[in-house]
């Protein structure tokens, strides 16, 4: 097995704000803990500092004109035209150097993906990146430049077939709308359910149209979903459709927002069940790009990303300084003095209304989609 870590700690300094909930910072906390849980020094692992994208390569996905307000907007001019855009609003401010920043995190993403696809290693790792949200030729949640959709369609341009599995708690919809009428990239995203939710997309019956009909897989889940639902969700819809579809790479968002302490969303996941899903997912044994997402506990979802690291690499973590009386940890730093957390199941009707949500979701896509794949129910 051979493995890259992409990371940059000059592009995880970049700072969207203080009130603003993404952190990139994440990062460099995930590659300092995963150094401490001495899962980053085996001789197959390679850390890999990214490269910006060429910005013509950007036009495997974005609008031309988009991207010249980007880049205006980056400079620190305002304009109208800007806002039309989505760029300028609370969710995706202004921030000088934001046009760079986005060539930096594209460019770890084009470059995982050069890497798996060109076999030169098994499974890559861009924590910076998966910003699914972003259009075309808009931005919105966190995103700007959607480097999830560059590099799949970087993929096709191969000849590759890619699955992208989406366990981030948001629904990928720039990425859904990006290959909605494709047959060669399957879409699957497991979400808390958009009716309270951004983006609001991703209900189960938006399956693709023309040859993509049965190529967009969404599981919508009701908030308070715990472990359990979580994993039986995941458990019935994702291997048999991925194992049907035949991948020749597997690109995975693999966001920590699931959390039950994330401070935006409402499922109630322990990192217990995250690391059964990512487990499933490097069982898949394909070439594997896992992309960081959203996560808005840091120290947890840092703590999320050296679990899943671990698990790709099939090595267990190891604390240097277990066992030290007094410890070395002090503040925030007390959360992450295990990696493991406590399971947590929900109760009473909100574990009853996870489940019957669920099962709703579950047997849609059994019914109606997994025929189209020849799948028997
Ligand atoms: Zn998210």
């Amino acid at each position: 097995m051979r493995s890259v870590f992409l990371h940059s700690h000059e592009v995880a300094k970049f700072d969207f704000g203080p009130g603003h909930p993404y952190k990139p910072e994440r990062a460099t906390k995930t590659y300092e803990l995963c150094r401490r849980y001495g899962v980053m020094d085996r001789p197959w692992m390679k850390t890999m500092v990214p490269k910006p994208i060429d910005p013509g390569l950007l036009t495997l996905f974005q609008d031309e004109r988009y991207l010249d307000l980007l880049r205006e907007a980056s400079t620190g001019k305002v304009t109208l035209d800007m806002l039309g855009h989505g760029i300028g609003s609370e969710d995706n401010p202004i921030l000088p150097g934001i046009y760079e920043w986005s060539l930096m995190t594209a460019g770890a993403t084009y470059m995982g993906m050069s890497i798996v696809a060109e076999g030169e290693a098994d499974v890559v790792f861009n924590p910076l990146g998966g910003f699914h949200h972003a259009r075309r030729d808009y931005a919105e949640g966190f995103c700007y430049v959607n480097d999830v959709a560059i590099a799949i369609t970087d993929a096709m341009k191969r000849g590759l077939k890619v699955a992208f599995i989406d366990i981030d708690a948001h629904h990928c919809n720039g990425v859904q709308d990006a290959f909605y009428e494709e047959d060669r990239a399957l879409v699957v995203s497991l979400h808390e359910t958009g009716e309270a939710l951004y983006p609001g997309t991703g209900k189960v019956d938006e399956i693709g149209i023309g040859r993509g009909t049965g190529y967009n897989i969404n599981i919508p889940l009701a908030e308070g979903t715990d472990d359990e639902v979580y994993i039986y969700a995941f458990q019935e819809v994702v291997p048999p459709i991925v194992r049907a579809f035949e991948p020749n790479v597997i690109v995975a968002e693999i966001g920590a927002d699931t959390l039950r302490s994330d401070p935006l969303t409402d499922l109630m996941l322990t990192n217990n069940a995250y690391q059964e899903v990512v487990k499933t997912i490097k069982g898949f044994s394909q070439p594997l790009l896992a992309l960081g997402g959203g996560g808005y506990d840091i120290y947890r979802t840092a703590r999320c990303w050296v679990l899943a690291w671990a698990i790709l690499n099939e090595v267990e973590p190891q604390d240097e300084f277990a066992g030290t009386v007094g410890g070395m940890m002090f503040g925030p730093e007390m959360e992450v003095s295990t990696l493991y957390d406590v399971p947590r199941p929900a109760t009473g009707q909100v574990k009853e209304r996870a489940f019957a949500k669920a099962r709703e979701s579950v047997e849609f896509i059994q019914s109606r989609v997994f025929p189209l794949h020849g799948i028997e129910g």
